[in-house]
Order: structure tokens, then C-alpha cells, then sequence
């Protein structure tokens, strides 16, 4: 079966082993005659930086992949994503979030045993009990927010919804595993990971979604947000991640396994290809 598989890297680090592992995989999940895109996903400014992103196409060329043009780069299109989140504000299922980090980690620290999500502790939820004089006063003095998702609103409003992964089966969506996430930054006109990704897996034809198994919780979010905001529900492949000779998870901080420390090492794509684990069919 063809499929539209995607590569979608972050440009915070040089790409590792691992990441040339999730490349191959999506171009041969896309199957014979089917698509692979390659998206950069750059929104982060703080880590972002120009050197990774030409490192990408350089690393990815070197290896032996082939993607379509154009290349999609999340920073040129802020407001596609800025629509979607507006229209979830509309609809009342977001809420502008007040607090600084400092603040949520000292209410945690008062709360014996606040819940934990995928990603660290969940946001208390202070800001959701605020009345919306309250939230027009704050707004109004000029005090920095960000949006935070109002994970029972949009429960209830999308009900019960579940998902297959190839691989680990069908899960019921849990939506508040990550509890009333941030879709926005404070002073950032940029929206989070979690939007955008659905945002262009839906407008880039993404059939098929493959990508590391660190991703599968994410899921649950992903579901709940496609539903609510009407987009196609695509198919999930999550792959056993690559590790190290210790057994440990591959970082972007793992400078030795990077492809281009590899490449001068005087490996070859095949080698590394081997190095990574990752066979043809
Ligand atoms: N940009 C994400 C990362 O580099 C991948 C997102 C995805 O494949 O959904 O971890």
C-alpha cells in the first residue's frame, strides 16, 4: 500500500543515528509509488539555529534520501497555526495562562503529589478558575500570557475517541494525560509542537505517521485536537527508538553518534544504516 510518510526533525541539534533511523523508516513505510515529505519543524526560536537546518538537508542528502519539494518549514507559515488556535479560543476551549514558571513550581511544590504527564509535572490549573473580568484586567495592564488548553472543556466537547498504532495497538484516549497543555507561548507569536504537528500532518496529506515510540503518549493529545479541530485522523507507526552500546537512548546531546561525526569517522550511509539497526524489507 502507497502511503504519505513524513520526516519531521527539529533543527535543536545535529541529526544522530536515530533520527536516520526515523528518516529510513518513513521512506520505506511511504511504500512503492507513495510520498515522503520532510518537514522542518523550527518554531522553537530559543534552540533553533540556521546551522542544524542546513545540516538536515546535507546529512539527509548524504545518507541517500530522496524528499519532495517544496520543504515545509513551520516558521514561514505562523499563521495557519495562529488560525487554528484562534479558532479554539472562539470556542471557548482555551484560556490565557498568567503564571511564570517560577509561580507553577511553587504551587506544585504546595500540592502533595501533583499529577505527572508525559513531559514532567501537569499545569495546576491555576489560571483556568479565573473569571474572565479577572483574565480582561490582567490582558488589559499588559501582563504576558499564554494559551493553555482547557482539557475538560475539549473532552467533553470531542467525547470518547481512540487510536491504533501499528504496532502497540489501540489505545481509548486519555485527554487529560497531559492536562491543559500550552498551545501558545508567552510573548512568542509561535504555537506549540502538539498544533502544529496536527495542523500539517492534516494539510501536508500525511496518511501514514511514523516516528519514535517516545511520541506514542503524545497520541492522546494529538487525537483529541484533530478531532476538535475536524481534521483526518491519519494511520500511527511508533518505532522501537536506536540506543547506544549501553543501552541508552540517543540524545541531540550525543555529539558522537551524530551522521556527521559518523561521516567523517569515514563511515559510509551503509554502514551507518547498519550501525542504526535498520533493514531493508
Ligand atoms: N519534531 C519532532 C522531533 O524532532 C518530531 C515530531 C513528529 O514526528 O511528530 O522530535
Amino acid at each position: 500500500m502507497s502511503e504519505v510518510t513524513r520526516f519531521a526533525p527539529s533543527p535543536t541539534g545535529w541529526l544522530h543515528l536515530g533520527h536516520a533511523y526515523a528518516a529510513w523508516f518513513a521512506r520505506q513505510a511511504a511504500g512503492p509509488g507513495g510520498r515522503f515529505l520532510l518537514r522542518i519543524e523550527d518554531l522553537d526560536r530559543d534552540r533553533v539555529r540556521p546551522e542544524y537546518t542546513a545540516a538536515i538537508f546535507e546529512d539527509l542528502g548524504w545518507l541517500g534520501l530522496a524528499w519532495e519539494e517544496p520543504v515545509l518549514r513551520q516558521s514561514e507559515h505562523l499563521p495557519v497555526y495562529r488560525a487554528a488556535l484562534d479558532g479554539l479560543i472562539a470556542r471557548g476551549l482555551c484560556y490565557p495562562c498568567f503564571c511564570t514558571r517560577g509561580e507553577i513550581k511553587a504551587e506544585l511544590q504546595r500540592m502533595a503529589g501533583a499529577p505527572q504527564g508525559p513531559d514532567g509535572p501537569i499545569y495546576p490549573g491555576t489560571c483556568r478558575h479565573l473569571s474572565a473580568a479577572e483574565r480582561q484586567a490582567r490582558i488589559a495592564a499588559g501582563r504576558p500570557y499564554a494559551w493553555r488548553l482547557d482539557v475538560a472543556r475539549a473532552a467533553a466537547e470531542a467525547g470518547p475517541l481512540s487510536f491504533t498504532d501499528r504496532e502497540a495497538g489501540t489505545f481509548a484516549v486519555e485527554p487529560g494525560l497531559y492536562g491543559d497543555v500550552l498551545l501558545s507561548r508567552k510573548e512568542i507569536e509561535a504555537v506549540a509542537y502538539h498544533l502544529s504537528v496536527v495542523v500539517d500532518d492534516a494539510r501536508q496529506g500525511v496518511t501514514l505517521v511514523t516516528r519514535g515510540q517516545d511520541l506514542l503518549p503524545a497520541c492522546h493529545l494529538h487525537r483529541l485536537l484533530q478531532a476538535l479541530l475536524g481534521l483526518p485522523e491519519p494511520r500511527w507507526h511508533h518505532h522501537p527508538l536506536v540506543s547506544d552500546a549501553s543501552g541508552r537512548r540517543l540524545a541531540k546531546r550525543d555529539d558522537a553518534l551524530a551522521i556527521r561525526t559518523l561521516r567523517e569517522q569515514g563511515l559510509d550511509p551503509a554502514a551507518v544504516r547498519h550501525l542504526a539497526g535498520f533493514r531493508q524489507p
